[in-house]
């Protein structure tokens, strides 16, 4: 009689992630939450079930519940000994909602799922509708496209049988299967998502990453926002115990509520009580980021391809080599970051090497304008289809931290040539290279400003609510 709710459809957007912390999770559920709030108006009747079902879900993590029961009729699960900790009781009586005939629900695939597996966790119990998605032709593709992960939404009868069944095959198409009189019908629809601006602000305790994962950011989110602000402020060693930051990023939702987030539009960063702040424009070019008076801050080269990390090994005509046990020249630095770190392109280029060599370990060497190449080395791995001939953005992942070759330890050997010489990644010849901006003046400057005025005013709006908020607290 007893199943499980709605919990994993909350989570389903970091399946596969591994590790979820609770704040995360509220937070997703909130996100989730306020997507509905903003869509309901078209919702149908049976979407009743699935909201009253997840506000259940808030509550329950709100009152510490590790997991979240509802109970839906006429259901063997067989061993399946779970007791409900929250009845109805939350979704009728607290939140005044009637009882559908319908339920919705929504889950995704586990690792090992079978589709049968999966629809008996969501309480369907109908052989009918297994057989039917098995033998029919256009049903069948839900077999090849069960990757662990992805959601699948139901709707099922109080007695376990299967009403409707949405999956999304690909990014384009969604795996429609419904029950239409005494047979089921198999259909693909487009599958549409919804563009909206979201925004997110925090406050540095410990370090940048928690406070992102208390905000929510994104990890792609937050790595775009390092790489914004990286010419003004060192991650490494410049950030301060109550430095804030806000954000303005796209995002797009899909109708399983899986929100997949794009590009930050506006976005600032308070440091050591300094307020730098970012706005991206769209130009003939194809847009980029500029500070609010218009200044170009696009940086030609990233600081570090590893935008935390520590030098561990400067650039040297001469050092002791650890494993060679010799005076040797060290032409390039070292770079300390655990195994397994992401390393990210310095510029916009094109790979020249991705293989073994002496010494280095795995390496790769790319090249870019003006004659500069970069090297990096002792790496684990390379990212997933690099080959020679590529092309690569700045910021682009490029491969992950290691210690093959000559290496004592976990880190990266970072090199950074001039017309095929060495130079100090650190030095001031180098740092020329760093910064190239365009600056936006005359007439199109006005555009400038009037185009970018309302995102502006939202990051005046964010702290300002955020600071309200906490005086409450
Ligand atoms: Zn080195």
């Amino acid at each position: 009689m007893v199943k499980n709710w709605g919990l994993s459809a909350c989570l389903s957007k970091n399946q596969g992630s591994g590790k979820i912390s609770p704040m995360k999770m509220i937070k997703n559920t909130f996100q989730i939450l306020k997507h509905w709030i903003l869509t309901q108006n078209s919702l149908t009747k049976a979407s009743d079930s699935r909201r009253s079902g997840m506000v259940a879900t808030i509550l329950m993590l709100l009152f510490g519940g590790a997991t979240a029961f509802g109970i839906t009729p006429g259901l063997s699960t067989g061993n399946h000994s779970i007791t409900p900790v929250i009845e109805d009781i939350t979704r009728n009586e607290l939140l005044g909602v009637s009882t559908p005939g319908l339920y919705t629900q929504q889950d995704s695939v586990h690792n090992g799922d079978t589709l049968a597996s999966l629809l008996y966790r969501m309480g369907v119990d109908d052989q009918e509708a297994v057989s039917f998605i098995r033998s029919d032709n256009t049903a069948s593709a839900i077999f090849r496209s069960m990757a662990p992960g992805k959601p699948i939404r139901i709707q099922k009868n109080p007695n376990g049988t299967l009403v409707s069944l949405r999956f999304p095959l690909n990014d384009q198409q969604i795996l429609k299967v419904s029950r239409v009189a005494d047979h089921f019908e198999a259909t693909l629809v487009a599958a549409s998502e919804s563009k909206e601006l979201l925004q997110a602000t925090g406050t540095i305790y410990s370090s940048l990453f928690a406070a992102a994962d208390n905000a929510g950011l994104p990890d792609s989110v937050t790595r775009q926002l390092t790489h914004l602000f990286s010419t003004d402020i060192d991650f490494h060693n410049d950030l301060r115990r109550g430095d804030t930051f806000s954000v303005i990023y796209e995002a797009s939702t899909d109708e399983f509520d899986q929100i997949k987030p794009g590009r930050i539009m506006a976005a600032e960063f308070v440091n050591k009580g300094q307020t730098f702040r970012r706005v991206y424009y769209a130009t003939t070019d194809g847009g980029d980021y500029f500070t609010p008076e218009g200044v170009g801050i696009k940086a030609s080269f990233l600081r570090s391809p590893i935008p935390f990390s520590r030098v561990t090994s400067g650039f040297t005509t001469e050092r002791f080599h650890p494993i060679l046990k010799m005076w040797r020249a060290h032409k390039g630095i070292d770079l300390a970051a655990p195994m397994g770190t992401p390393i990210e392109a310095v510029a916009n280029a094109t790979v020249v090497f991705a293989g073994w060599k002496n010494g280095y370990g795995n390496v790769i060497e790319l090249r870019h304008s003006n004659g500069v190449d970069t090297v990096y080395g002792h790496l684990s791995g390379f990212a997933r289809g690099l080959r020679v001939g590529e092309k690569i953005r700045q910021g682009e992942l490029i491969g992950y931290v290691g210690m093959t070759g000559w290496a004592t330890g976990p880190h990266l050997h970072y090199e950074f040539k001039i017309n095929n010489v060495q130079r100090d990644p650190q030095g001031a010849e180098v740092r020329r290279y760093l910064r190239a901006s365009v600056n936006i003046a005359g007439r199109a400057k006005n555009q400038f400003l009037a185009a970018t005025a309302p995102l502006i005013k939202e990051l005046n709006a964010i702290r300002g609510t955020a600071t309200a908020a906490a005086n409450f607290e």
